[in-house]
């Protein structure tokens, strides 16, 4: 038993010739094979929507349709037996579609009736941005000179096209009539050509203006990271759509800190005294300076971690840490009082090396810290 072509198309008995169009409109976009490649079940119900607008949207064929049902078209002709092919059914999107969309379908891209909204092109800048800007996220006012419409230009509708920015070409085959449709050259497919342009603008009528933007920055870019900013690129003459501003992130290096991914690195220097006596410390972090602890008897090459005061993830799960690495500064020259001390503890029990458990090995350590 076959379906039947009103219920195919969801439209009821008495429906207008414009509600069968317009609800053949809406499944041919739904099914179509370039939004669902490879679904079978879409192109069967593509297929059928199209067998079913082939009758119901002709008054003739709908009026036997309605009195004799399936059997009216029995034995033969469009909507029998065996269906429709693509060829046939794209063949149909001419009518359906307000022109162009024939032959090829691949110029599908722009549902609006045929025309195509040309883009304006893209701009590209660099920002430059600390590590405390990174860390946190910022915002940056930069100054762009963007090519915008000129005020007083005006348009009018293109003659090689009349204004559907596709032109189509008719040729008889052996298989019958095939529609190709290309954009229109003239006018890009905009549909659309200058008419009056003040002067100082470009062909296009556009001028240069210096504009100021405001980007968002999220926190944890990395150097070589692109944002885009979208329709503050160039404009597109008409009834086109701005270009996009892509912003491409650069890194500048801080005195102190080194970045790895989110966490941060700081090298302290202490001296041998302060190792053996305890001291406190100031340091560099990306929110400012900090004081730390630095017990007594620490060892050259302890990794202290500061949570949280890393970089935040781009991802926006958590921050990273600031790892801070202790070094023990050895004196490079030594006054003879000091050598004289330093010599009489050479076999000072309290100055043999005696790691514990706790004190790990370098490569422990940073295993440790990538755990
Ligand atoms: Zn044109």
């Amino acid at each position: 038993m076959k379906e039947d072509y009103y219920e195919i198309l969801g439209v009821s008995k008495d429906a207008s010739a414009a509600e069968i169009k317009k609800a053949y409109r809406k499944k041919a976009l739904k099914y179509h094979p370039d939004k669902n490649p490879g679904d079978s079940k879409a192109e069967e119900m593509f297929k059928k929507s199209a067998e079913a607008y082939e009758v119901l949207g002709n008054q003739e064929k709908r009026a036997k349709y309605d009195r004799f049902g399936h059997q009216a078209f029995d034995g033969g002709g469009f909507g029998g037996g065996g269906g429709m092919n693509m060829d046939d059914i794209f063949s149909q999107f001419g009518d359906i579609f307000g022109g162009g969309f024939g032959g090829g379908f691949s110029g599908f891209g722009g549902f609006g009736g045929g025309q195509r909204r040309a883009k304006g092109s893209n701009l590209r800048i660099r920002v430059s941005l600390n590590l405390e800007e990174i860390a946190n996220g910022c915002e940056k006012k930069i100054k762009v000179k963007r090519k915008v419409q000129a005020s007083g230009t005006t348009y009018k509708t293109c003659s090689t096209c009349n204004g559907t920015g596709q032109v189509t070409r008719v040729t008889n085959t052996i298989l019958g009539r095939m529609q190709t449709a290309s954009p229109c050259t003239t006018c890009g497919g905009s549909g659309q050509m200058i008419d009056k342009k003040p002067e100082g603008s470009d062909a296009q009528g556009l001028v240069i203006k210096e504009e100021t933007v405001s980007i968002k920055i999220p926190a944890g870019v990395e150097d070589g990271m692109q944002l885009k900013v979208s329709g503050k690129g160039n404009d597109a003459p008409g009834n086109g759509i701005a270009g996009d501003l892509l912003v491409a992130i650069e890194e500048k290096e801080h005195p102190s800190l080194q970045r790895e991914g989110d966490n941060l690195h700081y090298d302290l220097y202490i001296s041998y005294s302060e190792a053996a006596l305890g001291t406190s410390k100031e340091i560099d972090t990306v929110t400012g300076k900090v004081r730390i602890k630095i017990e007594e008897g620490v060892q050259s090459g302890k990794i202290l971690r500061l949570r949280g005061k890393g970089i935040s993830s781009i991802n926006g799960y958590g921050k990273g840490d600031l790892l801070v690495h202790v070094n023990v500064w050895t004196p490079k020259t030594l006054s003879r009082e000091q050598k004289e001390f330093f010599e009489r503890m050479a076999d000072d029990e309290n100055f043999q090396p005696n790691p514990e458990k706790s004190d790990k090995s370098f490569f422990e350590k940073v295993k440790d810290m990538f755990s």
